[in-house]
C-alpha cells in the first residue's frame, strides 16, 4: 500500500486531474507520503485526500499540493520560499526538491518536532524551521521570492505580503471554512499585485498566536 504502484497511481491520477508541471510530479512521485503520517494511517498514504495529522490539523490533499507548488514555479524556480503552516512537514519536503531554500513556520510545538525529526531523515538540508506565529512571517530573512500559505484565513496577512520581493509570488487560500479559494498573488515590481483565483479548496483555519 506504500509502493512504488501506490505512488505511480497518484502521480497519474494528479495528471488527469490537471497537474501539469512534470517536475512537480515526480517529486510527488517520489516522495515517501507515509513518513508523514501515523501508522494507522499508512494504507491510505497515496489516496488523493487529506489525512489527520493529529491537533486538529491536516495533510493537505495530494492534488492541492501539486496545484499550489506547480503555481508557484510557473513564472521561474524562485530561490527563497516561505511556508506559513510546516504541519507535518510534507508540503515542505516537496518544495524543498524544487527550489533552493525553503523557510517553514509552525506555531504547534510539537507538529514542528516532528517534522523537523522528518526533514533530518529525509536527508534534506535546505529547509529552515521556526515555531512562531505564521502571521508575522520570518522577518528577519524577507525578502522572499515566494510564499505559500497552508492554512486560509479573511485574508493575506499584512506583515506576511510585506516581506514578499517586488516581484514574488504567493499561493494561499483566503475564506471561511465553507467557501474557499485558492488564490495566486504576483507582484508586478511597481508595488501592485496581481490576483488570480485558482480553485476551490478546503484548508484548517489560520490561527493566531503560538499553540
Ligand atoms: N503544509 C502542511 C499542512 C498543514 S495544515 C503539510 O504539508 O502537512 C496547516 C498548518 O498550519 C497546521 O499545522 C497549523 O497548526 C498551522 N497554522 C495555523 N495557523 C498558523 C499560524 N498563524 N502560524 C503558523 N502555523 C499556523
Amino acid at each position: 500500500m506504500t509502493s512504488q504502484r501506490a505512488r505511480d497511481r497518484l502521480a497519474t491520477k494528479l495528471k488527469e486531474e490537471g497537474i501539469r508541471d512534470q517536475r512537480v510530479i515526480d517529486v510527488i512521485r517520489n516522495t515517501p507520503r507515509h513518513h508523514f503520517i501515523d501508522q494507522a494511517l499508512h494504507s491510505r498514504a497515496y489516496e488523493n485526500t487529506a489525512l489527520p495529522i493529529g491537533h486538529g490539523q491536516t495533510i493537505s490533499q495530494p492534488w492541492v499540493v501539486a496545484r499550489m507548488t506547480e503555481a508557484l514555479l510557473e513564472f521561474g524556480v524562485p530561490q527563497k520560499v516561505l511556508e506559513i503552516g510546516t504541519g507535518s512537514g510534507y508540503q515542505a519536503v516537496v518544495l524543498a526538491q524544487l527550489v533552493p531554500q525553503v523557510y517553514t513556520v509552525e506555531r504547534i510545538e510539537e507538529l514542528l518536532r516532528q517534522a523537523r525529526r522528518r526533514f533530518r531523515q529525509l536527508g534534506l538540508s535546505n529547509i529552515r524551521s521556526r515555531h512562531d506565529d505564521g502571521k508575522l512571517g520570518w522577518p528577519d530573512e524577507a525578502p522572499f521570492d515566494a510564499i505559500i500559505l497552508t492554512a486560509a484565513g479573511d485574508a493575506i496577512p499584512h506583515a506576511v505580503l510585506d516581506q514578499l520581493s517586488p516581484t514574488g509570488v504567493l499561493v494561499a487560500p483566503v475564506g471561511s471554512p465553507s467557501n474557499q479559494m485558492l488564490i495566486r498573488m504576483r507582484g508586478d515590481g511597481q508595488g501592485d499585485f496581481i490576483q488570480e483565483e485558482l480553485a476551490a479548496v478546503s484548508f484548517v483555519p489560520l490561527l493566531g498566536g503560538i499553540g
